[in-house]
This record gives C-alpha cells, structure tokens and sequence, in this order.
C-alpha cells in the first residue's frame, strides 16, 4: 500500500512520561477511500489519557497524543464512504482500526478484543507509522466503521465522553443483565461512574454508589443512585455486605477489591473497568465463598456504541461536564488524580485554533 499524503494539524501532546501537554502539529492522512475526515469540536479528558500521557500502563510511544472521545463535524469523505457526508455531526470513540474481513471477534461486533485492534492513540498508525495521534488535535482521520453517528437532538459536548466513559459502562451493565429486581453497585464516581450510575438507574436497577468523596453524595443521588455509602465509614460498608448481584468497579487507582467482593451475593459478580498502574491482589477464600465472579470489561463494539449513543438519545442521557480549554488540560489531570472532576472534563477544540 502506498503512503497516503498528509497534512499538518495543530494538537497538544506529551514529549516524555514527566512532561506536561504542550502545543504541536502532528501529520493527518489525507481521506483514503473509506475515510472520514473530522473537524474536532469537543473531546473528553478520560483517566486513561493520564495513565496514556504518564506511560502508566508501560506502552506509551512519545510524542503521545491523546483523547478517544471525539465528537466532531465532518468535513470530507473518501470516495466509497457510504455511512457519512460533509456537514454531518460524528463521533469517535477508542478504536480506529481492525482487520474487519478475517477476524472472528469483529465479525461478532466485538472489535475492540480483535489481535488487529489500532487504538485511538498508542495504536499502530498503518498508514503513516508510528503510533496513531488522538483526540486533543483539530482533526482526525478514520475509516468510516469506526465512525458513530451522533444523537441530533443532545449537546454535542456533553455527548463526547459517552465515546468511552458512556459505553465502557453500558456494555458490561448489558452484558451482566443488569435490570429491575437487580441490586447493583458502581465503585467510584467519577466520568465513567457517573455515567454507570445513570445507565443502571435507566435499565431499572436498585444503584447503590460506593464513594470515597463525601463531597459527592448529594451528587451521586441527584445522578439516580438509590443509595450512597461513603466506603471509609465500615459501618456504612457492613450493612450491604453480601447483598449484590453486580458491582462495577469504576477506580483509577489502588484500592481493596476484596471490600467489593465482599458485598456480592451468591454467584455475584464484580466486573473492573478501572485499570490502576499497580495489581490488585485478591483474596481467593473472597470468591470460593459464595461461587462469586470477578471479570473485566473493555470499552464496546463499534455496534453496540451505536446502540449506546442512540439509547442516549432516546432517553435524554448525557454527561455532566465542564469545559475546559485546550492549555488547561495539565490543570485538568492535576484535578482529575485529586478526584476532583463534576464529571468529565471536555475540551473545547475551538481553543486550539
Ligand atoms: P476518574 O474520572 O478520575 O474517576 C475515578 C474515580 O475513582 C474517582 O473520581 C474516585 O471516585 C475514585 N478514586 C480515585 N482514586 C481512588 C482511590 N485511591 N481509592 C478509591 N477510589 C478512588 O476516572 P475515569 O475516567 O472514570 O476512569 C476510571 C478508570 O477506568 C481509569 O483507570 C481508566 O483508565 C479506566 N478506563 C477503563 C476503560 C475500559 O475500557 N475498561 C475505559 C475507560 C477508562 P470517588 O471520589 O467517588 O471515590
Ligand atoms: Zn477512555
């Protein structure tokens, strides 16, 4: 395959591990045939862009770009896009790539577990090389697949961090049947929390909110929870043990998951979504008692963030956020380790221009 030609875009990115975000460019492919060209209007500040920056999880490649929740208008399709036209409203969320046409899991919807998944950011650029750029820049480049179309009638800003926060929650609450009847919690209010909150108290759940900010209880009631615990009061944390069908561990840092088993039923499960730096050691006699399960979950399918974002529309479901410009996102993960974030930053991109 011949290099598509690029073209320079302004972006923010991190040179080094202990460097703060800073002003650049980075290259854009020009469309190829089945691309989207996006102008970025907004993007969402996940934890994972810290842990990405911080090379956290050990894989980041420098210059690091990050942002993978992109909301954006389109500004030129590729000759054999279908899906998308200049002018309409589009989303991007954590994936950009996969071997669509071979692999199992993505014929099963289930991209983001396919060996050929190219991330938002950190991925394998394989078109220009290097490592793929993401959201905190004024456009982006995608095949049309793993573009979303977005809801027309919620605002567009508060949209952007259900590109993950909003469908790394909705897929395991789905996949665990969360429902009426069901007694759930979400560890952890912050963007992905809160949005846990919100999706369990739409399917029809009992929501109980497992926080370490007593900050944030009226938040966490006004948000749909039924209950709050504050979980350094044992008390507080004593009453529900053994009562769960589900809990959803939303937290970016260490923390005692054996307290969360703990508060699962019988054949209960604790699925994380929080992928701290450091392992989380877990008690074995915390399972065997009770046959209970713990699991992870990663983001969604491209389809099932479609079904995502227009369930959202259907039900009037956004994020709460605050906006922030582009030279105050150091500010905003200085913030966001404090827990200290109602509830998702978002960029506006206007401020990069
Ligand atoms: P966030 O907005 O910073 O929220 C994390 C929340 O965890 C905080 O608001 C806080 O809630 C709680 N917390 C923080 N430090 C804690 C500690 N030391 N002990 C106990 N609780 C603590 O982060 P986020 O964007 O929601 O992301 C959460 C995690 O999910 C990150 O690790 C991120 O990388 C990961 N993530 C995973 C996926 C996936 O596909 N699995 C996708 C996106 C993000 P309280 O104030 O209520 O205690
Ligand atoms: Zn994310």
């Amino acid at each position: 395959m011949s290099k598509p030609v690029a073209r320079s875009v302004k972006a923010y990115s991190a040179a080094a591990a202990t460097s703060p975000l800073a002003a650049t460019t980075i290259p854009r492919r020009e469309p190829t045939d089945l691309d989207v060209q996006i102008e970025i209007l907004f993007c969402g500040v996940c934890h994972s862009d810290l842990h990405f920056a911080r090379n956290e999880w050990h894989f980041t490649q420098y210059p690091a770009v990050p942002g993978h929740e992109i909301v954006g208008r389109v500004t030129k399709v590729g000759p054999k896009v279908t899906k998308f036209k200049p002018g309409d409203l589009a989303g991007v969320g954590c994936l950009v790539d996969a071997d669509l046409s071979s692999c199992p899991y993505c014929k099963k919807g289930l991209e983001q577990f396919s060996p050929t998944m190219v991330g938002t950011y950190g991925g394998t650029d394989k078109h220009l090389g290097g490592s793929t750029f993401g959201g905190y820049s004024e456009s982006i480049v995608v095949d049309e697949h793993f573009v979303l179309s977005v809801p027309k009638n919620l605002d567009l800003a508060a949209v952007a961090p259900l590109l993950c926060a909003g469908i790394t929650t909705y897929s395991p609450l789905r996949h665990w049947k969360v429902g009426p009847g069901k007694k759930v919690g979400i560890v952890g209010l912050g963007g992905l929390g809160h949005m846990g909150v919100k999706f369990a108290r739409a399917f029809g759940a009992h929501v109980v909110v497992f926080t370490t900010s007593e900050s944030k209880q009226a938040d966490a009631l006004r948000l749909g929870a039924h209950e709050v615990v504050v979980s350094r009061n044992a008390d507080e944390m004593a009453k529900h043990a053994g009562t769960f069908d589900f809990i959803l561990d939303c937290v970016s840092a260490d923390h005692d998951i054996n307290a969360y088993l703990g508060m699962l039923a019988v054949d209960g499960n604790l699925t994380l979504v929080g992928a701290p730096e450091k392992p989380l050691p877990v008690a074995a006699f915390g399972l065997i008692m009770g046959r209970k399960s713990l699991s992870g979950s990663l983001i969604g399918g491209i389809a099932e963030t479609q079904e995502m974002l227009d369930f959202c529309g259907e039900h009037g479901i956004t994020c709460d956020i605050e906006m922030i410009r582009m030279d105050q996102i150091n500010e905003a993960y200085e913030r966001m380790l404090k827990s200290d974030v109602k509830y998702r930053f978002v960029i506006d991109m206007a401020s990069l221009k």
